[in-house]
């Protein structure tokens, strides 16, 4: 008997909604992309029960003719990519056409629709794919798009959606993502009858104070320096704040060709580009936008898109390190150097001066600037040696803590492999460099290099694994099931081997080769309680977070005693991150006794 048969449609567009439309922001965030393809200028959105029972969008777009409006809600039903030559010139936001047919197979859905050039309009109502009613209708130019009930027919998944505050601010987020890159659209956010934002059309600067310019967020432009880097490969601009108006809870904005990004790579940029000039515990923050040829950036990774891949970017966390320097270096030391008068200094940033002529900026891959200077530069043997120490900002009022002053070349490899180094109470690895003596937090060094290590496996999606003679079992409540199956293809790539055995349970066959057995267990469970306690969405924070906790959980403890190679390879390592300081939690790593304080004691 045969027993392989194609799944019903309305079936695959349920297993894909459970991709696509996670809770209701994904779905406002796939319906407001699609009013802003379609052309509009004027989109208008309206929340009921923080997207539960009602989530509606009109605009003024385009609209559709009677057979697209049908067609709109089919899988694979796009009008913005024809053949996968063109994925790669994508300038729309959508264009997987999934996500009316995943909107539409866990929602109640109805939709008017009308084009210029008709007369009447199109109403068409789906419940769970299935049309219910198509006819003529008359309506305005445009779409009005009506989801109730989101989740009807999908119980885990309403179970799944958390409080009406925490759903709406999720509903908001994923709005500010998309109306930041839109300023010259009008928008309005409603909930439960009440105006939430009303956002006239403007410029950038306009709509970033209009959203966050407010007591509550306090993000006044005023407070922000403008970056501007334009290179062959890149164009970075945008907002950063003045080292003094940073405070600890930040708002950290990426985009990239009109659309949101996470990219903690690129936030490492920005972080190194300000080391030293925030107190410990305070976060830059941050509206960069990036534009480059779309085919220097793969946004196909996974449909709700905020990661994105790019070709080159070690090349691009060099410009925009340099570009933010560039800003903050020049707000602080405007007075003191003229960057367009001290024509014998070729730093590779364009200044405002030369940009007009749009210089080639060379720009060397290989460049650390936590290795030593003087190897594998490109630059000019004009360029004075300490080109960098010109970006170093004068000490601000404030005192900042000893760990954070002096970022650059506290530990220098070459020192790292000949000076004398200790272990200190079972804890720290000690050891002198150029500015005092440098405390290591064995733990803390250990797990932000194992940190890195499974983060690459896991893009790599190869990492070594041990089978477990005696599988343990994994028992999960059902919030938590659900979320683990979210996680499984990243837990596998890391090395983690489970199977089903019943509804609520997992036997763990295998786990990470840096794992021991008894950890298993707790790393996984851990794991989970990280992803769910953060909230993280999208795959990018969950490897982070697993990345994180299974760092944690195999670096060598405190209080363990190292051998002298061991403590040299620790130290070694450390320094190539391109973050060492402190770990990503913001824990210190690496604390410095500096030579001043020393001598002060005696
Ligand atoms: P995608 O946006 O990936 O193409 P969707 O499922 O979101 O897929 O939408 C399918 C198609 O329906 C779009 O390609 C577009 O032609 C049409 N469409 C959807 N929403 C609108 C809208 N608000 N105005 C005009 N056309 C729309
Ligand atoms: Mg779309």
């Amino acid at each position: 008997m045969d027993i392989i048969h194609l799944l019903p449609d309305s079936v695959a567009n349920q297993i894909a909604a459970g991709e696509v439309i996670q809770r209701p922001a994904s779905c406002l965030k796939e319906l407001v992309e699609n009013s802003l393809d379609a052309g509009a200028k004027r989109v208008q959105v309206i929340v009921r029960d923080a997207g539960r029972t009602l989530l509606q969008v009109i605009d003024d777009g385009c609209g559709m003719s009677e057979m697209d409006a049908r067609l709109a809600f089919e899988r694979h039903a796009t009008s913005k990519i024809r053949e996968a030559q063109d994925l790669f010139s994508l300038r729309t936001m959508g264009f997987r056409g999934e996500a009316l047919a995943s909107i539409c197979a866990v929602a109640q859905v109805e939709m008017t629709t009308r084009r210029a050039e008709d007369e009447t309009g199109t109403l068409i109502e789906i419940h769970g794919s299935d049309v219910v009613r198509q006819e003529v209708c008359s309506c305005p130019v445009g779409t009005n798009i009506k989801v109730s009930n989101l989740f009807f027919n999908v119980p885990v998944r309403r179970k799944f959606l958390k409080s009406d505050q925490t759903e709406l601010r999720n509903l908001l987020t994923e709005f500010y993502h998309i109306v930041l890159v839109y300023p010259k659209v009008t928008f309005t956010f409603v909930h439960n009858d009440e105006i939430l934002l009303e956002l006239t059309a403007g410029t950038e600067k306009q709509r970033i104070e209009a959203i966050f310019g407010n007591p509550k967020r306090n993000v006044y432009t005023s407070a922000f320096v403008e970056i501007n880097t334009e290179t062959e490969l890149v164009t970075i601009r945008g907002f950063v704040i003045k080292p003094e108006n940073a405070t600890r809870k930040a708002e950290q904005y990426f985009f990239v060709n009109g659309r949101f990004m996470k990219h903690p790579y690129f936030l490492k940029a920005v972080q190194t580009a300000y080391s030293g000039m925030l107190p410990s515990d305070f976060q830059p923050s941050f509206f960069i936008y990036f534009d480059i040829a779309p085919e220097a950036i793969d946004v196909n990774i996974h449909p709700t898109k905020t990661e994105i891949k790019f070709a080159d970017e070690q090349t691009i966390f060099q410009i925009l390190m340099a570009s933010v320097r560039e800003a903050l270096g020049k707000f602080t030391l405007a007075p003191t150097i003229d960057f367009d008068t001290q024509g014998a200094i070729d730093i590779p940033v364009p200044t405002d001066k030369n940009k007009v002529q749009k210089p080639q900026m060379s720009i060397d891959p290989n460049y650390n600037p936590f290795k030593s200077r003087n190897t594998n530069t490109i630059y000019p043997d004009k360029t004075p040696r300490n080109w960098e120490s010109l970006y170093t900002t004068p000490k601000p009022e404030y005192n900042l803590p000893t760990d954070i002053q002096d970022p650059w070349n506290l530990l220098q490899p070459e020192e790292v492999e000949s000076c004398p180094i200790w272990q200190y109470r079972g804890k720290y690895i000690l050891m002198p460099c150029s500015g005092g003596l440098a405390f290591i937090h064995q733990h803390r060094a250990h797990a932000a290099i194992m940190r890195e290590q499974f983060i690459e496996q896991l893009a790599a999606s190869q990492s070594a694994m041990q089978q477990l003679l005696f599988p343990e079992v994994l028992e999960l409540p059902q919030d938590d099931l659900v979320l683990l199956e979210q996680l499984l293809p990243d837990l596998r790539s890391i090395g983690f081997e489970l199977e089903q055995l019943t509804p609520n349970s997992y036997a763990i066959h295998g786990i990470p080769a840096q794992l021991t057995n008894q950890s298993a267990l707790p790393t996984l469970q851990h794991i989970l309680t990280q992803v769910r306690e953060h909230g993280s969405h999208s795959q990018v924070e969950w490897r982070e977070q697993i990345a994180q906790t299974l760092a944690e959980n195999a670096a060598i403890p405190s209080g363990k005693s190292l051998t002298e190679e061991e403590m040299r390879e620790i130290v070694t390592k450390l320094v190539q991150l391109p973050a060492y300081r402190r770990d990503a939690n913001g824990k210190i790593i690496v604390s410095l006794l500096t030579d001043e304080e020393i001598s002060k004691k005696f």
